[in-house]
């Protein structure tokens, strides 16, 4: 069980910043709580693991698996193909690698690993939905393995990638040690997180979409990144902006305010405009680090 009075990197006692809710599924009330000292923020009360995948029966959270339906499908799956591209030289570039194993924590639809299999990788997948196993593996012949399964394994890695996932894990510390242990000499761990301290994400406040309670159980910003990851023994080596993120973050959070399309339109291009100058302040952001010798 997580203690969520205090915070797990510097066992500060936690302070309640706002109250949220579930906008997607659920409508139940969340707070938002604090570390004074890293900035480390989490959901409260975390739904325990029995009963967290209630909250994510949405239509939203399938509908994007698949099939492509109107206008924003369509830009979500153009939107998709480019991400790949550009995690894929991402990946090439901070591994100094053109091919390996690779072992994605949270690769849902499958499409990133497949991406990365048809370029020459050795992929595997870990996913908590027993139906993203099967369909990754009848779509694309890819193993995919539940988290328990994966955390009694052994086996090592070239890159470790977690796209929007460990802010999803009730335990990341836990995961960082496996990681640890998993990845090869000189292997990479990439982690693409939500950023609150963002313009969007001070600007919608409560309403931000990327706080998204209770399946977001853990808000982080680059110095708590830094924290956590120094604490656990790795060191960042680099982070990248994701373009897209606070255009989409502000067009939902506008959503959940009640304001129009428009607005998050215009104050998704604030807030990207002024990530283009300073990259930690982008909606999300991919991290790399490597394993401390
Ligand atoms: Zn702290």
């Amino acid at each position: 069980m997580i203690d969520q009075t205090h915070c797990p990197l510097c066992k500060n006692e936690l302070t309640i910043v706002f109250t949220t809710k579930d906008f997607l599924v659920s409508g139940e009330s969340f707070d938002i709580v604090e570390c004074s000292d890293c900035g480390l923020r989490l959901t409260s009360p975390f739904p325990n693991k029995d009963n967290i995948g209630s909250y994510y029966e949405s239509e939203e959270y399938i509908s994007h698996a698949e099939e492509t339906k109107g206008l924003f499908d369509f830009i979500y799956n153009m939107v998709r193909a480019y991400m790949l591209g550009r995690k894929g030289k991402i990946i090439e570039r901070s591994s100094r690698k053109r091919s390996g194993t690779i072992l994605d924590i949270g690769c849902g639809a499958g499409h990133f690993l497949d991406k990365m299999k048809i370029d020459g990788w050795r992929v595997k997948g870990v996913d908590v939905s027993s139906k993203a196993r099967e369909i990754v593996k009848q779509q694309f012949d890819i193993e995919v393995i539940s988290p328990d399964d994966w955390l009694n394994s052994d086996e090592k890695y070239d890159v470790v990638t977690c796209w929007h996932s460990l802010e999803h894990v009730h335990d990341p510390l836990e995961y960082l040690q496996k990681f640890k242990q998993q990845l090869n000499e000189n292997g990479i761990l990439v982690v693409a997180l939500p950023n609150y301290d963002s313009p969007d994400a001070h600007k919608y406040g409560a309403d931000w979409a990327a706080y998204d309670t209770p399946r977001h159980l853990y808000h982080f910003t680059p110095p708590s990144i830094s924290k956590i990851m120094t604490q656990n023994g790795f060191s960042v080596q680099g982070c990248h902006r994701i373009n897209f993120d606070p255009f989409y973050v502000s067009i939902l959070s506008a959503k959940h305010k009640g304001s129009s399309h428009f607005s998050g339109i215009v104050n998704g291009l604030a807030s990207w405009f002024i990530s283009v100058f300073q990259k930690e302040k982008c909606s999300s952001l991919i991290y790399i680090m490597k394993v401390n010798e």
